[in-house]
């Protein structure tokens, strides 16, 4: 039985809002909190959103081999810290990584055991609405990451299981049945 659960795909797709509602009906489940050496978004809180840290903190801990994924992504580092995830293992919880791309075949290598879910957006112009709309990112920022989901988006038939993500309440029903179904086959 999986007990780790990674939800990618592209920047903007609504990975974060599919997850809270993932979260709020699966119980057992918690979320990763990942280091990144972006700066915080308003309202972002330290050790909660994210592990925010110094390009150098981040690499002493690539360094000393603490992060069981990370990738550059739009010029800032993500990584999965492994203290979060055995911590929380170790508890007997369930684990939930929402990461990029290029993490997310870490995990799949790293952790054969793990279940992975590629969220989609409905079309691309869907995708680029959203980013526009979130209003946290500049313009330019926005057609960085508009350029790299082009990429990601190709990446989702690498994975068995995608989900949509049209209309945000059946795509919730059907990543709490993806992972309800591996849970309690
Ligand atoms: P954002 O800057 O919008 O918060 O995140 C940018 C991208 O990095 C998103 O696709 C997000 O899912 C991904 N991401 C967040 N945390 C991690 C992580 O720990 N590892 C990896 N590989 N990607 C992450």
């Amino acid at each position: 039985m999986p007990k780790v659960f990674v939800i990618t795909g592209p920047s903007g797709v609504g990975k974060g809002t599919l997850i809270r509602g993932l979260l709020e009906r699966v119980p057992g489940l918690e979320l990763s909190v990942s280091a990144t050496t972006r700066p915080p978004r308003p309202r972002e809180r330290d050790g909660l959103d994210y592990h925010f840290m110094s390009p150098e903190e981040f690499e002493a801990h690539v360094a000393a081999g603490d992060f069981v994924e990370h990738a550059s992504y739009s010029g800032h580092r993500y990584g999965t810290l492994r203290s979060e995830l055995e911590r929380r293992l170790a508890a007997g919880e369930g684990v939930v990584l929402e990461i990029e791309i290029q993490g997310a075949r870490q995990v799949r290598s790293g952790m054969p055991e793990s279940l992975a879910v590629f969220i989609a957006p409905p079309s691309r112009e869907a995708l680029r609405a959203r980013l526009l709309g979130r209003g946290t990112d500049s313009a330019e920022q926005v057609d960085a990451r508009l350029r790299t989901a082009e990429r990601e988006l190709e990446a989702q038939r690498e994975f068995a299981h995608v989900v949509v993500n049209d209309r945000l309440e059946q795509a919730t029903e059907e990543l709490i049945g993806i992972v309800r179904a591996a849970i309690d086959p």
